[in-house]
């Protein structure tokens, strides 16, 4: 055994990973945390290849742990962008509904932004004008001016720094491998053993399997949803702010919009495509055949249940790997669209989203499982927006799993 004694050992440098050994080191400088990450660095994943977008809360119902964390964590990283002083664009957002069908979307969507108490208002074609002379409404939109965007990589660095600094152990090309026998929180990784108090899982697209080695989640498999993105290559000015539909509000994505990054450019996407293993970025990258076959078996009955309609919302997202499908979906966002700006694939990035086993449903909140007595915590399905919920996200669980003050 080369490492042992932590007090914590985090498996996973995203974003949860990254601001759990954050707040654990801040409150305490004396506890001996290793973070294990099995890339060469942080944000390989989701945490690096998200639209950074800091959501501003109105798209959850008010009992959500979504909910309760988006608008401090909107404004908790906001704040340390201005303290690190890292790029942010606070250019807001507005969703348009298409049809009069879509007004009843954007009325559910104020609902829910009064009842989280975001600032969310209703604007005319005029005032939307105003904002972004290209926007096409129909009728009436939402304004969210807290809606800003962040280089999520930029942010994740920083926070790397600071924990390093903090002299917070972080173990790159150190990957869990399985649960060490002979300690309730020993690990076998390709690097060693390692052994402490307590273990955190932060592992995002594994994190499902790792939960399993300690006796969690039972109830849930997960299911990987790629989301690629077409962008421009220089800064785009024909698009001044984020502009959404009205989504789905059955499932958890917001269908294809407009982001602008900090640099000014855009990006149009993300899709939710059904995926078929964990790390599918690009053609066989990162193949599995055992991950391919489980995710096949579960998608085959998704497909032959149509539970939460997944045949025809399949079907549709497949349709966008066509660069022209998706410029279409796009365009009815928008008055004008210089689509040859448009021809270049972005990075793709996969979500961890969580399928309920026994009614196969998407989970559509985030899930935390385990506690200090069992020496393991659980941080499942960790979906959008949980890079903006992240400062807050992380002190609960510390709170409430970790120290267990208020469980
Ligand atoms: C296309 C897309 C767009 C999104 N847009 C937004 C947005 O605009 N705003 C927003 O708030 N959220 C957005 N999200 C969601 C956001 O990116 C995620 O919620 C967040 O990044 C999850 O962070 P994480 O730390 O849980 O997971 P990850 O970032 O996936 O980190 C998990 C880490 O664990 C490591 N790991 C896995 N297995 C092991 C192992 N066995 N051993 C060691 N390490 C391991 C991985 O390498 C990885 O680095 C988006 C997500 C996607 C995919």
């Amino acid at each position: 055994m080369k490492n042992k004694n932590y007090d914590f050992i985090i498996i996973g440098g995203g974003i949860m990973g990254l601001s759990i050994a954050y707040k654990l080191i801040t409150d305490n400088p004396k506890l001996k945390i290793a973070l294990i990450e099995k890339e060469k660095d942080v944000a390989f994943h989701s945490s690096g290849r998200n639209s950074g977008v800091l959501h501003a809360g109105f798209y959850y119902t008010a009992d959500s742990l979504k909910a309760k964390f988006t608008k401090e964590g909107n404004q908790r990283l906001k704040e340390f962008c201005k303290e690190y002083r890292l790029k942010i664009n606070n250019c807001g957002k507005i969703v348009i509904a298409k049809n009069d069908e879509e007004l009843n979307g954007l009325d559910e969507l104020k609902r829910r932004g009064n009842a989280n108490n975001i600032e969310l208002n209703f604007i005319n074609e005029k005032e939307a004008s105003e904002i972004d002379p290209n926007v096409k409404i129909h009728h009436k939109a939402l304004f969210s001016p807290t809606t800003a965007t962040v280089d999520p990589m930029e942010v994740c660095s920083t926070i790397s720094q600071i924990l390093k600094d903090r002299h917070v152990q972080l173990f790159f090309e150190t990957e869990y491998i399985k649960r060490l026998d002979t300690s309730p929180a020993g690990i076998i990784t390709n690097n060693g053993n390692y052994d402490g108090d307590v273990i955190i899982n932060a592992a995002g697209l594994y994190a499902d399997k790792i939960a399993r080695d300690f006796g969690f989640s039972q109830e849930y498999t997960l299911l990987p949803f790629k989301g690629i993105y077409l962008k421009t290559m220089i800064p785009w000015p024909e698009i001044k702010t984020n502009i959404y539909p009205v989504p789905n509000l059955k499932n958890p994505f917001l269908g294809v919009h407009f982001t602008k990054t900090v640099n000014n450019h855009v990006k149009i996407g993300p899709t939710a495509i059904p995926a078929f293993w964990r790390e599918n970025y690009n053609m066989l990258e990162k193949f599995k055949l055992g991950e391919m076959k489980e995710v096949l078996w579960y998608e085959a009955m998704l497909f032959f249940t149509n539970s939460f309609n997944f045949r025809d919302m399949a079907f549709d997202e497949m349709k966008k790997y066509y660069k022209n499908h998706l410029l279409t979906l796009a365009k009815h966002l928008v008055k004008n669209l210089t689509i040859e700006q448009f021809r270049c694939w972005g990075t793709p990035g996969i979500r961890a989203q969580l399928l309920k086993k026994s009614t196969l449903e998407l989970v559509q909140d985030f899930v935390v499982e385990g506690g200090r007595d069992n020496h393991s915590i659980h941080i499942l399905n960790a979906v959008s927006p949980a890079f903006t919920c992240s400062f807050p996200f992380s002190e609960w669980v510390i709170k409430n799993f970790v120290y267990q003050t208020n469980k």
